[in-house]
């Protein structure tokens, strides 16, 4: 009985004793490492899905809702700032049409 592993390169066919990567062509052909970077890959973009669901919420929103009134405060100015550029932006294309027609 030997604990010897013989494991067939999925790229050029040549049998490997013991390797990871085949000793041919470089092929990564060792089971566990395969599976640990499938977990590994599979972990990552878990967490990056993670990430991209919390920065839906936005920044401004995050300092509305915070703990400490003082970057409240700050989100709530920086919303108002937010809306008041709105309007403005609306009033000066409005203007704009209006000069346009006029
Ligand atoms: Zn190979």
């Amino acid at each position: 009985m030997s604990s010897t592993s013989h494991i067939k390169c999925a790229n050029c066919g040549v049998f490997n004793t013991d390797r990871e990567y085949c000793e041919n062509c470089n092929q990564l052909i060792s089971h566990t490492i395969i599976r640990q970077e499938k977990e590994s890959k599979t972990k990552q973009r878990e967490i990056k899905e993670t990430i991209a669901k919390l920065e839906k919420q936005t920044f401004v929103d995050t300092l509305r809702k915070h703990p400490f009134f003082l970057v409240k405060f700050f989100g709530w100015i920086l919303h108002s700032v937010w809306l008041l550029l709105n309007i403005i932006g609306g009033l000066i294309a409005w203007f704009v049409a209006m000069v346009a027609a006029g």
